[in-house]
């Protein structure tokens, strides 16, 4: 059933090259950016502060709202997003560094 399913967000996929769950999306509508953040259990708590000390000038930090009924939709945050934001905030997926065992 190629072809079926095609829609705006909620779209999952998985990093090619270390098979960790994504959620991609382009965000934003007139310069979209193409997110790609690590998936959250919907119960995480993930403040803004928290994302925000992880992220980098390359690094945006996404907000993802939990809407019941309603696909996963990122949003972008601006330095203005209020730090008490009850959403999940997640900076863009990095692949873990390769370990050996
Ligand atoms: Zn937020
Ligand atoms: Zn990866």
């Amino acid at each position: 059933m190629s072809g079926a399913g095609r829609g705006r967000g909620g779209a999952d996929s998985r990093c090619s090259a270390c098979g960790q769950p994504l959620l991609v999306q382009w965000v934003g509508d007139t310069a979209a950016l193409k997110a790609r953040v690590p998936l959250p259990p919907d119960t995480a708590r993930l403040p803004y502060p928290q994302a925000l000390a992880d992220s980098t000038p390359d690094n945006l930090v996404w907000c993802l709202p939990r809407l019941p009924h309603r696909a996963l939709c990122l949003r972008w945050t601006s330095p203005r997003h209020p730090p008490d934001c009850p959403h999940q905030h997640l900076t863009s997926h990095q692949c873990p560094p390769t370990t050996l065992f």
